[in-house]
């Protein structure tokens, strides 16, 4: 089976420098914040080219960690996409605030047209949360004239983005705070859950290095309510000693992949979303879009030839259950193209162990798909 992932094979590869770096942190005899979290916020700012980074639990919590950081409170209208992974949206939920929904273009990133628009018109709404969605920088220039236009805080999820630029601008540059994640199938990915707030500013670091700690600013002096959102040093070591020095050479084998499905699916039936003009992508994943009526037809189409294949996302977030019991809002332009882009995704295998044989194979068996 050709899967979406194959931690089999990325352990081969990491094992040995994963049981040195488990040592280490074993024979350092600390395990909460310490050296390694310093040392892997450091680098993993370097990498970025931001000044700080601050380890937290999860993604989830980076984005609620950061938007608190900036002012966020109960009540406050937060405008994000309604194509994304539920914890874009849950994280706004958690501390009380509203997410405004905005649609999304015709390749299910957030249409920044569509966000100007809503927040022209609600000038109530002061937070935005973009997502770099499957690895495609959304354009940077024109979120920075967004931004400059209507002075509202943006905090940008990069929980699939980390490599990602565009014009030249990484994501994450033009908000307040970029929030990323380390869960496992993530680009960057450790082995078990975490996540990271990075930022130019000094206060949103201080204060993010304060929240997730429990609000402390010193040992048992508790200046603000916050949280227990603290990576572990197991898991920056790992980060700072395994994942990141491969991290260039897995993003380059992503984008071979996506460069071979980009030339060679030639199937009508199988569509290939645009890829946003200025984006070098880090292809977190590789979506394409099915008529909804034969997306199951597809699916077990690609079973029969051993495939697996993903769903990201097949409901758009303000149709969640979930979203019955709290308050939400749609931007008065709706969220039409978001729906039918949900009911129409699917994901192919993207990840850096896949061989040259097998992405022939999901090739080959894509466009047999004909009928
Ligand atoms: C994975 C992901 C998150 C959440 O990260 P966790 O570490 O799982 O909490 C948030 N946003 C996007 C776009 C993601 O892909």
């Amino acid at each position: 089976m050709i899967g979406l992932n194959n931690f089999g094979r990325q352990w081969e590869d990491t094992a040995e420098d994963s049981v040195a770096s488990f040592v280490s942190v074993g024979k350092s005899g600390w395990y909460i914040l310490g050296r390694e979290v310093q040392d892997f916020e450091s680098s993993l700012a370097d990498y970025w080219g931001l000044s700080y980074a601050v380890g937290v639990a999860s993604g989830l919590d980076a984005i609620e960690i950061s938007l608190r950081t900036l002012g966020c409170k109960p009540g406050d209208k937060v405008l994000t996409s309604p194509v994304s992974a539920f914890a874009t949206t849950l994280a706004i939920l958690k501390l009380g605030a509203i997410p405004v929904f905005a649609d999304v273009t015709d390749n299910g990133l957030v249409d920044l047209d569509s966000a100007r628009d809503a927040i022209i018109r609600d000038r109530s709404i002061r937070y935005f949360v973009p997502v770099h969605l499957y690895g495609h920088a959304l354009d940077m220039r024109d979120l920075a004239a967004l931004h400059q236009e209507l002075a509202v805080t943006i905090i940008e999820d990069c929980a699939q983005s980390i490599g990602a630029t565009s014009h030249g601008i990484p994501t994450g540059k033009v908000g307040q705070a970029a929030a990323t994640s380390f869960y496992p199938t993530k680009n960057l990915g450790a082995m078990g859950d975490g996540g990271a707030i990075l930022t130019d500013d000094e206060l949103c670091f201080k204060a993010a290095q304060s929240l997730r700690d429990y609000g402390q600013v010193k040992k048992y002096q508790h200046d603000l309510v916050g949280y227990n959102s603290r990576l572990d040093e197991v898991q920056a070591g790992l980060l700072r000693r395994v994942s990141l020095p491969r991290l260039d050479t897995w993003i380059r084998r992503r984008r071979e992949i996506a460069a071979r499905y980009l030339t060679e699916i030639e199937s009508d039936a199988a569509q290939l979303p645009r890829v946003p003009p200025a984006s070098i992508s880090s292809w977190h994943l590789f979506p394409v879009l099915i008529a909804p009526d034969r997306k199951s037809d597809f699916w077990q189409h690609m079973q029969n030839h051993m495939i697996s294949i993903g769903e990201h996302y097949p409901i758009a977030i303000p149709d969640q259950r979930a979203l019955a019991q709290v308050p939400f809002e749609i931007a008065p332009g709706g969220i039409e193209q978001a729906r039918s882009f949900c009911r129409s995704e699917v994901s192919l295998p993207i990840h850096p162990y896949l061989t040259e044989a097998e992405v022939s194979t999901v090739i080959g068996a894509v466009n047999i798909w004909a009928g």
